[in-house]
C-alpha cells in the first residue's frame, strides 16, 4: 500500500494528440464518392450482407470484399432506431444545452443491411417513429468528406 506522500494528484493537464491513419481503399472510395453525391456500400460476394460504409472483410462470414463488390446506394432508407440529444459537447469536454433537441437516427439504407447513425432533421422528436422513410440531404457544396452528408430528412 502506498503512503500518502507517494500519491501525486493531477487536477488537469493541457493535452493534445494528433493522429494519422489509413482508412483503407474501401473507406477512401466511400469518402471520395461523397463528392459525387453517391453513397457506396460493399456487398459480400459470399453471403450478400451489404455494409455501409463499405468494409474489406465480411463480419458475418469473413469473406474478403473487393472493389468489384462496391455498389451504389440510393440515399433513401428507413429509420430503425433513434435517440434525442438535449446537450452537446463544447470541444472543451463540457456539456452545453442545445437550443432545440437534436435527433440522431439509426438508418438502414435501401439495399444495405448495416445501419448508419446520422442527424435527422425536419421533424420534431415527438413525431419521430421507427419505420419512418428518410432521405439523405447533401451539403450545398460536396467535397469528398464525411461532412458532405449534412443530415437525413423524412421523405
Ligand atoms: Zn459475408
Amino acid at each position: 500500500m502506498k503512503s500518502k506522500s507517494e500519491i501525486v494528484e493531477v487536477k488537469a493537464l493541457p493535452f493534445a494528440a494528433g493522429f494519422n491513419w489509413s482508412t483503407g481503399f474501401q473507406m477512401q472510395r466511400f469518402i471520395q464518392e461523397l463528392a459525387n453525391r453517391k453513397i457506396l456500400g460493399a456487398k459480400c460476394p459470399e453471403c450478400g450482407y451489404t455494409y455501409v460504409p463499405p468494409r474489406s472483410r465480411c463480419g458475418k462470414c469473413y469473406t474478403k470484399i473487393g472493389e468489384e463488390n462496391l455498389i451504389n446506394l440510393s440515399g433513401k432508407g428507413t429509420l430503425v432506431g433513434y435517440t434525442t440529444a438535449y446537450v452537446k459537447l463544447d470541444g472543451q469536454g463540457n456539456f452545453q444545452d442545445l437550443e432545440e433537441p437534436g435527433i440522431i437516427g439509426a438508418i438502414k439504407l435501401e439495399n444495405a443491411d448495416s445501419t448508419i447513425f446520422m442527424p435527422l432533421e425536419g421533424i420534431k422528436p415527438r413525431d419521430v417513429t421507427e419505420g419512418l422513410k428518410v432521405e439523405v440531404q447533401w451539403r450545398e457544396e460536396t467535397k469528398g468528406e464525411l461532412a458532405d452528408i449534412r443530415c437525413f430528412k423524412p421523405t
